[in-house]
Parts: structure tokens; C-alpha cells; sequence
């Protein structure tokens, strides 16, 4: 059975019909799912209602438990999501739009010892004027072993503690609405090794933190804790 239909219209307008996990605006395309699927017993209610686009709801929902690849998309981790994304929402009532870029990591390969990520960097233009171009520095903690490819990379510190800063830039137009990857771009990817010495190192207030500048609009500033990794 689907939501009822108050239900859906307000997770549709508390999400501002955008993806609650990539954020992207989904118009009529965006659809309101269930967290916990019905056939395992989710109900009907607001807290078990996401809003997903297409191709985010077949990531979430078509996984393969028994498949040894990926992260899995998990009750848990779908709730948050949405929930940050909620707040945003609430906290930017005017701005729905508001630039938006989304960071996240994807698990690329894994063995006993060293595990290996991929950084994912989404940026939707939702300013009503296109955008020439965009910067992204990424800073990584420096002992984390990185595998950039075509990126400039820089020494730095953030409060006393050694960094690598990544740059990565284009002129490219961004139209309105548009979503693009800023990262991985032209199949140029940043990857990172988490092997047992870094493991140990791992700590809840070492952050992967960045700056996006694009001409019209403030500097969208974010971090995330090492810790935190997750596939988006
Ligand atoms: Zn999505």
C-alpha cells in the first residue's frame, strides 16, 4: 500500500522534492519510498517515508544482500540522511535551492588489510543564474595515504595539525539546476587507504574538511569525520 496521501505531501514538502540522500531536485521525478520496506513490516508512517530520486531509490533498493561489492544502504543510515537533510531544509526555508554540494565516500575495494575509498563530491547549482565555474580544495589529515590522479597538492596545517590540500577547479558553465560531479571528474579519482596503521591512528576529531567557491555565490565550507565513512 502507498502513504497515505498526507503523509506523502509532507515529506515532499519537508524535503523541498529534492533526493534526501543526493540532494538533487527531483520535481516529478521524486518519489516518496519506504525506509523499512512493507514486505519486512515497515509501516505507512512518517518516520518509515524518504523522499528518493530514481536513481538513488534503485542504489537503496535494489542491493543484493548476498553481493560481496559495496556498502549496503541500511534502515539506519537512510533515517539519517533524511533527517539531516530535513534540518537543512527547515534551517534554509528561502533558499531550497542555495548552492549545494554533497560529499561522500564510496568503498572500492577491500581486504583484510587494507581497506580502499573513493571521495565523491556532487555540487547542484540552484541559484537562478549559471554559475562560470567552481573551485574545490579538499584537505585530508596528512598521514592518510592518498592516491590522487591529476590533482595539485599542497602541505598545509589546520590548527597545528599537517594536512594535504587537493585541488581540483574547471571554467565550466553550470546552468541552473544542473548536478555535477566535482569529484570524480574526467574519470580522475581521489582515493585513500585506511590499512591498520592508519586504523589505529583513526580518531572522532580528524576531519575531512573542504572549501567550494564558484563566482555568484558565498563559499560553501563542510567537514566530516574520517570516521564517518559511508557511501552515498
Ligand atoms: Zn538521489
Amino acid at each position: 500500500m502507498p502513504f497515505p496521501r498526507d503523509i506523502r505531501d509532507i515529506a515532499l514538502v519537508k524535503s523541498h522534492r529534492r533526493c534526501c540522500v543526493c540532494h538533487k531536485f527531483g520535481g516529478r521525478s521524486v518519489n516518496v519510498h519506504h525506509i523499512v520496506q512493507e514486505a519486512d513490516g515497515g509501516p505507512n508512517t512518517l518516520e518509515n517515508a524518504i523522499c528518493l530520486c530514481l536513481r538513488c531509490h534503485a542504489e537503496a533498493g535494489h542491493f543484493n544482500p548476498r553481493h560481496p561489492m559495496g556498502t549496503k544502504y541500511l534502515p539506519t543510515e537512510l533515517r539519517a540522511h533524511r533527517d539531516q537533510w530535513w534540518s537543512y531544509c527547515q534551517d534554509h526555508p528561502g533558499e531550497p535551492a542555495g548552492l549545494f554540494l554533497n560529499v561522500g565516500f564510496k568503498s572500492v575495494s577491500k581486504t583484510a588489510e587494507i581497506h580502499r575509498y573513493r571521495l565523491i563530491a556532487n555540487y547542484t547549482n540552484t541559484l537562478k543564474e549559471a554559475q562560470d565555474g567552481w573551485k574545490l580544495q579538499i584537505y585530508f589529515p596528512a598521514f592518510v595515504p592518498l592516491f590522487p590522479d591529476d590533482y595539485d597538492r599542497y602541505e598545509t596545517r589546520l590548527g597545528g595539525t599537517p594536512y594535504i590540500e587537493l585541488e581540483s577547479s574547471s571554467h565550466d558553465r553550470v546552468f541552473p539546476g544542473e548536478c555535477i560531479e566535482v569529484v570524480p571528474r574526467n574519470y580522475h579519482f581521489i582515493e585513500y587507504e585506511i590499512n591498520n596503521e592508519v586504523f589505529h591512528r583513526l580518531h572522532p576529531d580528524q576531519m575531512v574538511l573542504w572549501k567550494f567557491f564558484t563566482p555568484n555565490a558565498p563559499v560553501i565550507e563542510g567537514e566530516k569525520a574520517l570516521m564517518e565513512l559511508q557511501e552515498f
